[in-house]
C-alpha cells in the first residue's frame, strides 16, 4: 500500500477483498488444518496453532499500523508478554521493569518467571537516575508501560530507550493505554511494542487478545516460532473481530480522550474529589511529558475521593452508567478498584507507596455522552458526601 495515514490503514492495512467471492471483509478461516496439494506443497498456512488467513490479516494490519517488521497475535495480552520473555530471557538473565505496571505483569514476572532463574527488578522508570543504576547490572529485557495502568505515571520513552540500549538491553513498551494512535514507540525507538488488543484496539468489550509488533524482522520470527511452539495463539474469530475492531480505532480514541479530558476536568473541580490523575490536565505531575510524548491525554483516569477507601468503595457501588469491571478501553465506560481487582496480586506494602492506594479509582472513560458520564459521577459522588455529613 502507498505512503497512507494511520486511519486509512486502520481500515486497509492487511486485507483485500476475498479473490474467490469479492467479500470485502477478511473471511473467519474457522479451520484447524489446511489441505496441502502434495508432500512439501502448502499455500503458506498448515495448522492454525502456528498460523491462520484470519489471523495473518490482523498480524500484518498491525505491522502496518506501528510501522513495525512483523507481528505475531496471541490469546491474550498476557500470552503475548509470556511469548516475550520466553523468546528473549535465560535462565539468570536480568529485567528491568516499570514499578507501575498492570499487576498480571507484575505477577508474571514475579511468580514465574523468577521461578525459573529470571532476576526482576521493578524501577520506578519515570525517574532517570533510578533506571540508569537498575541497568548498570546487565540487563535482557526493559519492559516500560506508559501511561502506566492504573496511575498513569509516564516513562520518558526517548530517554528510556535510549539509557536500556546504552545498557546493551532490548527495550520493550505496553502500548495498551494509547495505541499507535496516540503514542509510537518506534519513533523513540524501543524494540517490541506489546499489546492488550483485548482493550482500545478491538475496543468493544467483545474479545481477549494480545501482540507483540517488532521493529526487527529476526526478532519477529523468532517471535512467531516460539508462539507457534508454545501455542498461546489467537483464535480466527477473535482475530476478525479485532480486525472490525481497528476499522474505528482513529476515531474511538480520539473520542475517548475528549471524554476522559471532559471528565477529569468535572472530577477536578468537584468538592467530593480529592485528587485526578490524568495526562491531559494541567495538574497532572508530567503533563509537559504527556504533550511531548502523545497527542493527547487518553481515554484513562483515576482519582480519589474525600473520605478514604470507604467513601471510594460507597462510590463504585453507586454508579450506574459506569460499570463496575476489570476491562478498560471500550466503548462502555468502565470503573475499577485497582487495590481488590486488577492489582490485588500486588502486596499492599508495595503498592501503597506506588500510589495504588485503597481508596483508588479506576476510569476507563467510553464513548457515551461525557454529560452523562459526569451526571452518573455527581450521584455517586454526593452519596459519598451525603454519608460523611450524617456520619
Ligand atoms: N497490559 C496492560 C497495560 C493491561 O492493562 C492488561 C490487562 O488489563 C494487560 C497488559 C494484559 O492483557 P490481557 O488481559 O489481554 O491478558
Amino acid at each position: 500500500m502507498t505512503r497512507t495515514s494511520f486511519a486509512t490503514r486502520a481500515i486497509h492495512a492487511g486485507t483485500e477483498p476475498d479473490p474467490t467471492t469479492g467479500a470485502i471483509l477478511t473471511p473467519i478461516y474457522q479451520s484447524t488444518t489446511f489441505v496441502q496439494s502434495a508432500v512439501g506443497e502448502d499455500k503458506g498456512f498448515t495448522y492454525s496453532r502456528c498460523g491462520n488467513p484470519t489471523v495473518a490479516a490482523l498480524e500484518k494490519r498491525l505491522t502496518a499500523l506501528e510501522r513495525g517488521a512483523g507481528t505475531s497475535c496471541f490469546a491474550t495480552g498476557m500470552a503475548a508478554t509470556t511469548a516475550l520473555a520466553l523468546t528473549v530471557l535465560n535462565a539468570g538473565d536480568h529485567v528491568v521493569l516499570s514499578d507501575v505496571v498492570y499487576g498480571g505483569t507484575f505477577r508474571l514476572f514475579k511468580q514465574v518467571f523468577e521461578r525459573f532463574g529470571v532476576r526482576c527488578s521493578f524501577v520506578d522508570t519515570a525517574d532517570l537516575h533510578a533506571l540508569k543504576t537498575a541497568l548498570r547490572q546487565p540487563t535482557r529485557l526493559l519492559f516500560l508501560e506508559t501511561p502506566a495502568n492504573p496511575t498513569l505515571k509516564l516513562t520518558d520513552l526517548h530517554a528510556a530507550t535510549a539509557l536500556g540500549h546504552n545498557a546493551g538491553a532490548l527495550v520493550a513498551v505496553d502500548n495498551t493505554f494509547l495505541t499507535a494512535a496516540l503514542q509510537r514507540p518506534f519513533e523513540t525507538g524501543a524494540d517490541v511494542v506489546v499489546y492488550s488488543t483485548t482493550k482500545y484496539i478491538e475496543g468493544h468489550n467483545a474479545t481477549v487478545g494480545g501482540a507483540l509488533i517488532c521493529r526487527d524482522a529476526a526478532l519477529a520470527e523468532e517471535i512467531a516460532f516460539v508462539k507457534g511452539t508454545s501455542g498461546g495463539t489467537q483464535a480466527p474469530f477473535e482475530a476478525w473481530l479485532t480486525l472490525r475492531g481497528l476499522k474505528t480505532l482513529d476515531l474511538r480514541v480520539r473520542k475517548h480522550s475528549q471524554n476522559a479530558l471532559a471528565v477529569a476536568q468535572y472530577l477536578e473541580g468537584h468538592p467530593a474529589v480529592r485528587r485526578v490523575w490524568y495526562p491531559g490536565l494541567r495538574s497532572f505531575p508530567q503533563h509537559e511529558l504527556a504533550c511531548r510524548q502523545q497527542e493527547t491525554g487518553g481515554g484513562m483516569l483515576s482519582f480519589e475521593v474525600h473520605g478514604g477507601t470507604e467513601a471510594g468503595i460507597r462510590l463504585m457501588n453507586s454508579l450506574q452508567i459506569c460499570s463496575l469491571a476489570e476491562n478498560l478501553g471500550a466503548v462502555e465506560t468502565l470503573v475499577t478498584h485497582p487495590a481488590s481487582m486488577t492489582h490485588a496480586c500486588i502486596p499492599p506494602d508495595v503498592r501503597e507507596p506506588l500510589g495504588i492506594s485503597d481508596g483508588l479509582v479506576r476510569l476507563s472513560v467510553g464513548l457515551e455522552d461525557p454529560n452523562d458520564i459526569c451526571t452518573d459521577l455527581d450521584q455517586a459522588l454526593c452519596k459519598t458526601t451525603h454519608q460523611r455529613a450524617v456520619s
